[in-house]
């Protein structure tokens, strides 16, 4: 069993062949992850008991000749914001480090519906804030293409699972690029679909209007397969919407073909390393040599898209995260002598602890000064700050304007009567994955890594991470990525197009 380069659809061509059980397949991924992982980290928790008692359900299946389906026992890792029935989910924070969900979050349902193996719990920035998977309160994941580097972020650990074999799929949620970017310094397949393709509910929230889930994949073609999974219509997410994407790989060649492709001039500027600029130069050219019509286009309001990002999400993160206020979601149990340590040497609450503080107070301070780290509290300030009497319209109120322009830009590159285009390609991140440390000590640099994915969110349109040639985890090189944004819903389209370009890379 080659374990490592399994797809989900040789995985089950295999099990069907009865070449391994879905029992055996199970243990060998768990004795894998316990071989590779003390060095790359990718999961922070793994979930047998679950993922046997699902595995022994489709041996079953499979032996009394029933079809178990085409994710039947497939190993898939979840991103640790996601809500599993009776498990530890952190988010990998501190302050949540001792939740267990009393429910399934949808996208889980549907899971285990399919039938699939869920092997465990992968690393994350913290509330998935981050692009580097070193703001999680659990210890930083390696690139498996080069331990000295970052796996990108915020769903650095679910990137790095499939990169490395140890999972043949997983889940991330995107609100500013968390699937595409650290795909695309994997080297893995990362969509980031429509908002309100897939339901959120049960996903721990950061930002909500730009929240969404979706699949990292070896493949084009898996990734179509696990999305049409998840996606569709669920009656507690009320911004889910109903869509039927079956046979949403099958576009015929020519129709496929017909599609015309957009480069927009903003996104090939200085700053862009050589080796990405080549990458996708490479990517560009093989879609001309497949026919494909490619134009430039301008999405002139681009240059705006990071800094009205930083004051729409920290404004719906400080709002979401305002739930975990020691109460509900209590790390009280470990509440000692070096928490009020860690709050003097921060040098942040002075002027509160010189005076009495209330009971309830001492424990918003305790809770969330110590349970939140630097990152989550750096956005609740700022967050708090947009949104404040005075300010709102200054920042808030103005970013939800310029948020409109930019979702403008899109629906006029895409308008069909005005000779728009179908698809837009760009670079997924300015550069390859950058060293650990690297970016840590200034956040606007490590906020700059987003600056092609976030628009994407800001109009709520698909977006589609592929690798520009296959990597060999180890093989010395690192991996770049291009991105294709597509209309809202027409998953189909980038889906299919991106398929094309893989298989005649393969
Ligand atoms: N890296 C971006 C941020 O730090 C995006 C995060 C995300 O998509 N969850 O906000």
């Amino acid at each position: 069993m080659d374990i490592k380069n399994f797809t989900i659809k040789s995985f089950h061509e295999g099990l069907m062949k009865k070449d391994f059980s879905a029992m055996e397949a199970a243990r060998e991924f768990f004795d894998l992850i316990d071989e590779e992982d003390g060095e790359i980290h990718a999961y922070l928790r793994k979930t047998k008991d679950l993922a046997f008692s699902r595995a022994e359900e489709v041996d079953a299946l499979v032996a009394s000749g029933e079809d178990p389906g085409i994710l039947a026992g497939v190993p898939i890792a979840l991103k640790d914001n996601m809500l599993i029935k009776g498990e530890i989910v952190t988010a990998a924070s501190e302050i949540l480090s001792k939740y267990r969900a009393s429910y399934d979050a949808t996208v889980v349902k549907s899971l285990k519906e399919a039938r699939v193996t869920i092997l465990g719990q992968t690393n994350m920035d913290e509330f998935a804030m981050g692009s580097s998977t070193e703001n999680s309160a659990f210890g930083q994941t390696k690139n498996p293409h080069d331990f000295e580097r970052v796996p990108g972020g915020s769903s650095g650990g679910s990137a790095g699972a499939v990169a490395s074999g140890m999972a043949v799929a997983a889940l991330g949620s995107d609100t500013g690029g968390s699937i595409r970017q650290p795909a695309a310094f994997c080297g893995v397949v990362g969509l980031k679909p429509t908002y309100g393709a897939v339901s959120r509910f049960g996903l721990i929230a950061m930002a909500s209007s730009l929240d969404q889930i979706g699949p990292f994949t070896k493949t084009v073609e898996d990734s179509a397969i696990l999305f049409n999974t998840i996606a569709g219509r669920d009656e507690f997410d009320a911004t889910s919407v109903a869509k039927n994407y079956d046979d949403i790989l099958n576009k015929e060649v020519s129709k496929t073909k017909e599609l015309k492709i957009g480069l927009p001039k903003e996104y090939f500027v200085d700053g862009l390393s050589d080796e990405v600029r080549r990458g996708v130069d490479e990517a560009i050219q093989k879609f001309k040599k497949l026919g494909f019509k490619i134009k430039e286009i301008s999405l002139s309001h681009t240059k705006y898209a990071l800094s009205v990002y930083y004051i729409i999400m920290p404004a719906e993160v400080s709002t979401n995260l305002a739930r975990f206020d020691g109460i509900r979601y209590s790390r009280i149990s470990r509440i000692n002598a070096d928490d009020t340590r860690t709050n003097a040497e921060d040098g942040q609450y002075k002027s509160v602890s010189d005076r009495r503080r209330s009971a309830l107070e001492e424990i918003y301070f305790r809770q969330r000064g110590v349970g939140f780290g630097r990152e989550a509290r750096r956005r609740i300030l700022l967050g708090t700050f947009v949104l404040s009497a005075g300010y709102y319209d200054a920042y808030y109120a103005k970013a939800q304007k310029v948020r409109r322009l930019i979702k403008e830009d899109f629906e006029k590159a895409f308008d069909p009567s005005a000779d728009g285009v179908d698809l837009i390609l760009t670079p997924v991140t300015p550069t390859t994955a950058f060293k650990f440390g690297e970016k840590t000590g200034d956040p606007l640099q490590m906020y700059l890594s987003d600056i092609f994915t976030i628009p994407a969110n800001m109009a709520g349109i698909p977006a589609l991470s592929i690798p520009v040639k296959k990597y060999k985890v180890g093989g010395g090189e690192l991996p770049v990525g291009f991105q294709l944004m597509g209309r809202p819903f027409c998953e189909r389209d980038i889906l299919s197009v991106g398929r094309m370009y893989e298989q005649d890379a393969d």
